[in-house]
């Protein structure tokens, strides 16, 4: 068995994986950790998760860790020098990677006689290319602080990717796929063949589509001018872009159920976030398409892409000249494929499994 841990900075979301039997294993999360009435911290935290489970039983763990940089390229086991170079990383994520090294600190004490595995959600793009991952600023500041498209999400989106194709019955190495994982956080991907050739999330989880609290794209001169006419410092501005922005700024509410159900009332504050998240999914499929030349499949991942028909249809409607149609009865049943028998493009649901993924990825490593 695999215990997969999800480290954040105040929950560890864990799982007990059983690759044989995909559907056991206990699942949990502890949160509040060094909130009042929380436990302490991450030790502890470890400590609740391993009292529910059988410790012994335990044979690797895998992490997640969401910053891999330009040093990892693939799931590596934990060793001290692994964890010095991602608490390197830290400057890159510093909302994320302090959470799964705290993670991985604890359970190496908790558990020392086991290979702990660390998954990163940048290493599946690492095959973007210079052209899409190069940002155009000064190339050696750039250099310098390691400023490129990075991508996230790349667990997931390897994973649905894959699941794709076996529901489409063809191979994954002659597929362009578009991935759209629309949870909190929202990437679209450009996949060529399994590969990773494009990605709307960069530098940091920010850039790209709207998300619950985050603006995604917005004209980089924003900042400075914000600083300028309404003196907010650097802290102030990357708290309102991060926390403030996306669908809590545009509809007062982060959680796209919310969004529809005011939407649904008549709230024309709700209706604009909703179009400006959907104008914004169909203006990235443009891109990727272009990107890829030929589309094969379009597939929805995530809490807002496995069970929101209504962002599904928005989000692709127009693009009928492109050959991506939705069959409505097929979107509103949340069904696997809810294109028409014989589209161009296929359009799939594929609920993703980031646990089992990174269990699949550390049982391949160490088992
Ligand atoms: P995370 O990125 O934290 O893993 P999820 O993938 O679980 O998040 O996605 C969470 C989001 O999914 C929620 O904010 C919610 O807006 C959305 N969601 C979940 N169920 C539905 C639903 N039935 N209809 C619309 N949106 C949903």
């Amino acid at each position: 068995m695999i215990l997969v841990l999800n480290s954040g900075s105040s929950s560890v979301k864990f799982r007990v994986v059983d690759l044989a039997d995909p559907a056991a294993g206990e699942r949990g999360l502890v949160e509040k950790i060094g909130e009042p009435g929380g436990v302490p911290d991450h030790a502890a935290a470890l400590e609740e998760v391993l009292d529910g489970v059988d410790a012994a039983a335990i044979e690797a763990v895998g992490h997640r860790i969401v910053h891999g940089g330009s040093r990892f390229h693939a799931p590596v086991v934990v060793d001290d020098a692994v964890l010095d170079a991602v608490r390197e990383l830290v400057p890159l994520a510093p909302l994320h990677n302090p959470g799964g090294i705290t993670g991985i600190e604890a359970a190496r004490a908790k558990l020392p006689a086991v290979p702990h595995v660390a998954v990163f959600d940048t290493a599946f793009h690492a095959t973007i290319p210079p052209a899409a991952a190069t940002y155009a600023i000064d190339r050696e500041l750039a250099a310098r602080y390691d400023i490129r498209r990075f991508g996230f999400h790349g667990t997931s989106c390897a994973y649905v990717s894959a699941r794709a194709a076996d529901l489409l019955g063809r191979p994954l190495d002659d597929l362009n796929l578009v991935v759209l994982h629309l949870g909190n956080g929202a990437s679209a991907t450009a996949v060529r063949g399994g590969r990773s050739v494009d990605t709307s999330m960069g530098l940091t989880p920010l850039e790209g589509l709207v998300m619950g609290t985050r603006s995604g794209d917005l004209d980089p001169a924003v900042p400075a001018y914000l600083h300028r006419v309404a003196g907010m410092d650097f802290a102030a501005v990357d708290d309102t872009l991060q926390r403030h922005a996306g669908l809590l700024g545009l509809a007062g509410v982060n959680d796209m159920r919310t969004v529809l159900e005011h939407r649904a009332s008549g709230d024309e504050a709700a209706a604009l976030a909703f179009d400006v998240y959907c104008h914004r999914i169909r203006k990235y499929i443009g891109a990727f398409h272009a990107v890829l030349g030929r589309l094969d499949a379009i597939v929805f991942t995530a809490g807002v892409g496995e069970n929101a028909p209504a962002v599904r249809a928005a989000s692709l409607s127009g693009l009928e000249p492109w050959g991506v149609t939705v069959d409505a009865a097929r979107n509103e049943a949340n069904e696997r494929v809810i294109s028409p028998d014989g589209a161009r493009v296929a359009v799939c649901v594929v609920p993703t499994d980031e646990e089992h993924a990174i269990a699949e990825q550390t049982a391949a490593l160490v088992l």
